[in-house]
């Protein structure tokens, strides 16, 4: 169960590998750990969401102005995503309306993280691949 009184970036990391782990577990591993590319995904997931340039005020990545993920990469967490996505309010309720909440403020504090990467006018700028 997640833990609502952790930091929010902690909690979406937990939500994703949970997200991760039951796609894998439905498409590769039906037991135990993640597959070695799942796991591969997670650990660079992890690694964006520590970097991320927004800090600990981050957006949901989904709506990021920046996307900072690879092509290849933000196309396998979007695959699991979609397929986790809609499970998620059934397995996993209060990670799926944690993430809506978390989702609801991204969306209405765009305004603040267009103008921190300077893309307010530019919106299509700085979708570049990392
Ligand atoms: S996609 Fe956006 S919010 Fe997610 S880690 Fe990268 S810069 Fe941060
Ligand atoms: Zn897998």
């Amino acid at each position: 169960m997640i833990n609502l009184f952790r930091k929010r970036k902690e909690r979406e990391i937990v939500t994703v590998k949970t997200m991760i782990r039951m796609y894998c577990r439905a498409h590769h591993h039906p037991e135990g750990e993640m597959c070695e590319a799942c796991a591969e995904v997670f650990s660079y997931a992890t690694m964006k969401y520590h970097r991320c340039l927004f800090g600990e005020d981050k957006p949901v990545c989904e709506v990021c102005p920046v996307h900072c993920y690879s092509r290849g990469m933000r196309e396998q967490i979007r695959t699991i995503m979609r397929w986790s996505g809609p499970r998620m309010i059934l397995y996993h309720p209060l990670m799926a309306i944690d993430h809506l909440m978390l989702l609801r403020r991204s969306k209405r504090k765009m305004p603040f993280y267009l103008k921190k990467v300077n893309l307010k006018k530019r919106p299509g700028r700085g979708r570049k691949s990392a």
